[in-house]
């Protein structure tokens, strides 16, 4: 019998979220008095205190950052280096000693507090490259706990990994997990590249990966939507979300507005759509891009940039009674977002680089399977693995994202809807509740790490010593 389920991500869900992440996890956490740990919103001393949030439906525990932790581990390490380093934007990682020593000071002090609450049967299941080494700093505590690692985002190249201060550390970090989940069949591949190259890394005869006398298993679990919510959402009868300014016919985009989203190369190809358009046809393309980590450099130069496209496109093109791009730099409900999306008679994802991209997915299931609109995908999103009924294009080519618009709002019916059949199977094969069972169910599979101290399997008990860690036996078969 398996002990309770940790959670550990940067962001806590709030009492009442009902993020795909929060929906997907919240039977497996809430049996066997589950907790989810995370950070506190407000900065505040960074000691080891676990501040209870609340325990209903499960546990909830926030961890507080500093103000300096804050700027050097989460804007820092995190999203200044790792975020444009995974989404092949090396030109844009800033390296700083302070950003690295608070990262691995964090994950350090987390890992602390892990171990404060974690007994020898539970699961601990990691989420995201803010807590890259949390394995590592828990095994050096002596949890030999299961532990589970999701990467939500892409997984880099062995070129991207060379940016990083040192290299190595990233193998070295991600083999102290007994299971590595990645989004897709890509990302595993760039991840056994990594091991391949690694002099410290063996593979075992099932596809495993032996390292330092850990192992772990690599796999992709693509993550998806709740699928029935979204649907419900999107039936649900009521005002028309843009009140009495609903354009005649219209594309969305909905992207937080993030450098890897290609929003700009959209709007261009929007831009030589409009050129190229017949003259009676006035399409809208509405675009939410809610701001995000506005104080990174690289977030507010993106904001500057869309700006200046949209008011050059709307100066070339408006008339009176239209506005061809319509901007909102502000988040809307989802429950609104699953109404829009409806209505919307094309959707753009433009993402330069993107672990999956859930906006694809719940675009689809929004539509209406007799008269559904059209996907239009980047290659390099995630979702294009499996979607590959959308129209894929390539986010560099603006005048191909163009021709793509021309042929969706062009489409006869019946391909839209064969192409929407297709891509809904895939968006049904990955929802969220089947997600994360089956990273649960592999994560259970796994032989827990021994941990060896002295000639003794190991305790929780903390100790600056060194430690040796074997592993007995198969850890992982399909
Ligand atoms: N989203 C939202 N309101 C907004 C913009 C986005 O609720 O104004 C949601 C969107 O519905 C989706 C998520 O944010 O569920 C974005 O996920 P995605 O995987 O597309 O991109 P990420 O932001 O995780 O990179």
């Amino acid at each position: 019998m398996t002990g309770k389920l940790i959670v550990v991500s940067n962001r806590i869900p709030g009492k009442t979220s009902s993020g795909g992440l929060v929906v997907a996890l919240q039977d497996a956490i809430s049996s066997n008095g589950g907790i989810w740990i995370g950070a506190h919103a407000d900065p505040g001393e960074p000691d080891d205190t676990l501040e209870e949030l609340g325990t209903e439906p499960y546990r909830r525990l926030a961890f507080h950052l500093s103000a300096e932790e804050l700027e050097n581990y989460y804007l820092g390490f995190a999203n200044s280096v790792l975020w444009p380093l995974c989404h092949r934007r090396g030109d844009l990682v800033q390296l700083r000693a302070e950003y690295e020593r608070d990262y691995l000071a964090v994950n350090r002090r987390v890992a602390r507090m892990v171990a404060q609450v974690a007994e020898p049967d539970d699961l601990i299941w990691i989420h995201d490259y803010h807590f890259l080494p949390l394995a590592e700093e828990l095994r050096k505590l002596h949890l030999s706990n299961r532990m589970g690692f999701f990467l939500h985002i892409p997984f880099p190249s062995l070129a991207d990994l060379s940016v990083l201060p040192d290299p190595d550390a990233f193998a070295h970090w991600l083999a102290q997990y007994n299971l590595l989940g990645l989004q897709t069949s890509a990302d595993v591949a760039r991840c056994l590249e990594m091991f391949r190259s690694d002099q410290r890394a063996e593979f075992m005869p099932n596809g495993s990966v032996k390292f330092d006398q850990n192992v772990v298993a690599v796999r992709s679990f693509p993550i998806g939507i709740d699928v029935d919510k979204l649907i419900h959402e999107a039936e649900t009868e009521g005002p028309s979300p843009f009140g009495r300014e609903e354009p005649e016919e219209f594309i969305i985009g909905v992207d937080r507005l993030d450098y890897s989203k290609g929003i700009p190369n959209r709007f261009r190809a929007f831009g030589e759509y409009l050129d190229s358009r017949p003259p009676d046809r006035r399409p809208c393309l509405v675009q939410i891009a809610p701001p995000s980590r506005e104080r990174v450099k690289a977030y507010r130069d993106i904001t500057f940039e869309l700006e200046e496209i949209a008011g050059r496109l709307n100066g070339e093109h408006a008339a009176l009674d239209w506005t061809p791009i319509r901007y909102i730099h502000r988040s809307v409900e989802r429950s609104r977002l699953a109404r829009l999306y409806r209505r919307a008679r094309a959707c753009l994802v433009t993402s330069l680089a993107d672990g999956m991209n859930l906006v694809a997915k719940e675009y689809i299931a929004a539509q209406d399977p007799e008269d559904p609109g059209v996907l239009i995908l980047s290659r390099f999103a995630g979702a294009a693995e499996d979607m590959q009924d959308a129209l894929l294009v390539n986010p560099y080519d603006t005048g191909e994202i163009a021709r793509a618009i021309a042929q969706a709002l062009d489409m006869p019916l019946a391909e839209r809807q064969r192409r929407y059949r297709g891509c809904m199977a895939a968006v049904r094969d990955t929802d969220v509740s089947q997600w994360s069972k089956s990273f649960l169910a592999a994560l259970r599979r796994c032989t827990p790490t021994l941990v060896v101290r002295n000639g003794a399997r190991g305790s929780a008990t903390p100790d600056a010593g060194p430690d040796q860690r074997a592993h007995s036996g198969d850890i992982y078969a399909e």
